[in-house]
């Protein structure tokens, strides 16, 4: 781990505003200038954390007068990326007003059914529970951020005394609330009594910061942050974290171990919900992953709500010792490990429930941590899981900071468990979107770069599912990445170039679809060639090679994920890429037919031994599918044509004409039917063959 102690050094915070292109900016336009500023440095802010606003003067569209309109993000989103859409708008003199209505703690949950009514110009974004945080402290330009530095402050034990001493008087402390209508009148109070304050650090959460205008708001947070981090840096105790205790893995034993665990793991606690995984080995994890402190300090819990919201209040830390490594006692413990990790949450649930509580949720751990391993995340997609690893990578910086200076503390348990289960929180979880068809679903899809393949991955992603696309061809493979990615988000999308026809390229391609997503639900077996000679002018090179790519690759392609499937004991889904040549003897083209029907064979022994494991394998059969194919760019097309005494660019038109329906298949044909074979709509279909070939007697199925 030597390299690794020596932590790199940071980049300091520095202001990045451009006060010649903010002069051509409106109020709320610089407002959005300095959340796009703040929110892209995951130091000052993490992922979807932290909150802007400025109280603008603004022609009312009723009266025409002007009036005073707190902006302020919405519910949702990120600061990072929000745009003007995503600022709420509300009148000041109305939320001014609200007071009047207040009836106390026990009642402000009550406030946020009032927010609506004070929405300027029919603004639909909804406003978040922040709100009157931002509207009632007196002052024009307002941020709320969860940078690490400051939060370690936050969650020390003796926050208040180390606050005046960092900041010298310029920020006040509250010590912890929940956030709500009660800590917007107390932010109010202080920023009120105390006009020389720049800030204030919310005990247990984070920092408040503000100014006259939105650069100085901007330079005042910023400057706030850079001080936060400089002080720790230079009187943090060493070693952190009680020293290290035991020696990280080699790099490549760390992902070849979490390659081989992640599909267990991931099969254990998906029953209800399918869960997609994401493995974090970087420094600041593994700092904390090998530290002396790692057990108690998992134990303490994450501090800042925003964090525990993403991460549940505690991890789950792995029985493991990489000094003496052994993969069979730490997958002999998993049971147990979360069985009681499972029982501790429920008992946690009873301790702290109230009589309107919503249900208890999913009880699974969210984070586990390695020892001498790493981190991984589960959740219902593959950015969320990203996303709580990273927001657990906030957490350690934090216990980090604060352990290094003072003693961290944790939210206290109730508090903890009534944000959690906070009725506000629940009515956001309810207001979801329904999951897709394949949301959770991991599919890997070979031949992944080439007119169906990507046709496929693209109707798989828009499903839901996450993929994992495989080819030989490593520059088409990239940029069908790029392409998928701008659909489905880059979380979604994994790529490994692979021959399908080595054994041992074949375990990786499956190993990194484990290691980047955590298992395989789904195996789209589509990598192929074609060729077409005469019986006597096929060679034995031409046979061979149809051999290997289509049976060969079609059977290691299969084995692996079978094994896969079965180990995570969820069933499973494998759908073969056929051919009507499969069903149909075609004439100067033997190789390649045999080797078609021996895939259509080998997908029903598939399906034959899946079966009791809950696998399913279907074939679907395309017939002259040449629009974005690279089999037949070359020269099979020529093959082909030659074949049936045609021109080779009468090739679609003459395959049009031959069929029943007198139509033309697309990539997009095809995608359609292995997607109702890869879903649960075909929940009962196993060993069976579908046409799509705009119809051909010859190949009906009897
Ligand atoms: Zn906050």
């Amino acid at each position: 781990m030597g390299a690794m102690s020596e932590m790199k050094q940071k980049e300091p915070i520095t202001s990045r505003w451009d006060d010649q292109f903010a002069a051509t900016l409106s109020e709320p336009e610089l407002l959005l200038y300095r959340s796009n500023l703040l929110g892209s440095d995951l130091r000052i802010t993490n992922f979807g954390g932290g909150n802007t606003s400025a109280k603008i003067m603004m022609t009312d569209p009723l009266s025409g007068e002007q009036v005073e309109v707190l902006w302020v993000k919405g519910s949702g989103g990120d600061l990072g990326s929000i745009k003007l859409d995503g600022f709420s708008t509300l009148y000041m003199d109305k939320l001014q007003a609200l007071k009047n209505r207040y009836r106390g703690l026990e009642h402000e949950d009550e406030m946020v059914g009032y927010l609506p009514h004070c929405t300027f110009n029919l603004n639909p974004r909804a406003a978040s529970i922040d709100t009157p945080l931002h509207a009632y402290i007196a002052k024009r330009h307002v941020d709320h951020m969860h940078p690490d530095a400051c939060i370690a402050i936050a969650a020390c034990r003796n926050s208040e005394a180390l606050t005046g001493k960092i900041f010298e008087g310029q920020l006040g402390w509250l010590p912890w609330q929940r956030p709500g209508y009660d800590l917007g009148l107390k932010l109010e109070k202080v920023s009120r009594e105390n006009p020389q304050l720049k800030g204030i650090i919310l005990e247990g959460h984070g920092l408040f910061t503000w100014g006259d205008s939105a650069k100085e708001a901007y330079e005042t947070t910023l400057a706030i942050i850079k001080r936060a981090e400089e002080w720790l840096q230079a009187n943090i105790k060493q070693p952190v974290f009680g020293g290290q205790a035991v020696e990280a893995l080699p790099a490549e034993e760390r992902a070849a171990l979490v390659a081989r665990l992640m599909p267990l793991l991931r099969g254990k606690i998906s029953k209800t919900e399918f869960k997609l995984g994401h493995f974090d080995d970087s420094d600041a994890v593994l700092e904390f992953v090998c530290s002396a402190d790692l057990a108690p300090l998992a134990a303490l819990g994450t501090s800042c709500p925003d964090h525990f919201l993403r991460t549940k209040i505690r991890p789950l830390v792995l029985d493991f010792d990489p000094a003496a490594p052994s993969f069979e006692r730490l997958v002999e413990g998993l049971d147990a490990a979360l069985d009681a990790y499972r029982t501790d949450y429920s008992a946690y649930y009873e301790r702290c429930k109230r009589s309107t509580s919503p249900k208890i949720r999913d009880a699974n751990p969210i984070i586990y941590l390695i020892p001498g391993v790493g981190m991984l995340s589960f959740a219902k997609d593959k950015a969320t899981a990203r996303i709580a690893g990273e927001f657990y990578v906030n957490a350690i910086n934090v216990m980090r900071g604060a352990n290094g200076v003072d003693s961290y503390v944790g939210l206290p348990e109730q508090e903890a468990f009534d944000i959690e289960y906070w009725l506000l929180e629940e009515a956001k979880l309810q207001r979801m979107p329904k999951p897709k068809s394949l949301a959770g679903k991991i599919a890997l899809v070979t031949g992944g770069a080439g007119g169906i393949g990507q046709a496929v991955a693209r109707q798989l992603l828009q499903e839901g599912a996450c993929v994992m696309l495989t080819d030989i061809d490593g520059e088409a493979l990239e940029s069908a990445q790029v392409a998928l990615a701008k659909v489905a988000g880059k979380d979604n999308v994994g790529t490994v170039r692979a021959n399908i026809t080595d054994e041992g390229e074949v375990a990786a391609i499956l190993e990194a679809a484990a290691l980047r997503f955590g298992g395989v639900d789904i195996l789209v077996s589509n990598a192929g060639i074609a060729s077409a000679a005469p019986l006597e002018e096929t060679t034995l090179e031409i046979w061979k090679r149809n051999q290997d790519i289509l049976v060969t690759g079609y059977f290691l392609a299969s084995r692996s994920a079978f094994r896969i499937m079965k180990q995570q004991g969820l069933g499973g889904s494998m759908v073969f890429v056929g051919s009507k040549n499969g069903l149909v003897a075609s004439s100067g083209a033997s190789a390649y037919c045999t080797a078609k029907a021996a895939e259509l064979h080998l997908a029903r022994c598939v399906a034959l031994e899946g079966a009791e494991h809950g696998i399913r394998v279907n074939v679907v059969n395309p017939d002259a599918v040449i629009r974005g194919s690279r089999i037949w760019d070359g020269k099979w097309k020529e093959e082909r044509a030659a074949s049936n005494k045609i021109d080779a660019d009468d090739v679609e038109e003459f395959y049009r004409k031959r069929s029943m329906l007198k139509l033309s298949v697309f990539p997009e044909d095809i995608a359609e039917a292995v997607y109702f074979f890869a879903s649960d709509k075909a929940g009962k279909s196993t060993g069976n063959i579908l046409n799509v070939d705009a119809g051909n007697a010859g190949a009906f199925t009897r």
